[in-house]
């Protein structure tokens, strides 16, 4: 088991901050979840709010451990995203 895939801040005033989450096993790692940007791609368990905001209250993928390597992996295409792209070349 390594051990930069697991973390808790149970100081936190929110931990653990989704219903139904067990404590133990809760990781805070990616607290914010970094795959948000990828909207109706990023793999789990959201819902639309009547106004059309994404929200993740009741997804649990980025706070279980044995999903460390997943989110990491699909970080990649945050990255793709985050490219700069062709008709932005001339800007720094
Ligand atoms: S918390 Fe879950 S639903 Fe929200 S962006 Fe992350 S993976 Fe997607």
């Amino acid at each position: 088991m390594s051990h930069y895939d697991f973390f808790q801040n149970r100081e936190c005033e929110y931990f653990p901050c989704h219903p139904g989450a067990n404590p133990e096993s809760f990781s805070c790692i990616f607290c914010y979840c970094p795959l948000y940007a990828l909207g109706a791609n990023c793999g789990g368990n959201f819902q639309y709010t009547k106004e059309g905001i994404k929200d993740c209250t009741n997804c649990l993928r980025p706070h279980r451990r044995e999903n460390y390597e997943a989110v990491t992996k699909a970080l990649r295409q945050v990255m793709e995203l985050a490219k700069k792209k062709p008709e932005q070349a001339e800007n720094p």
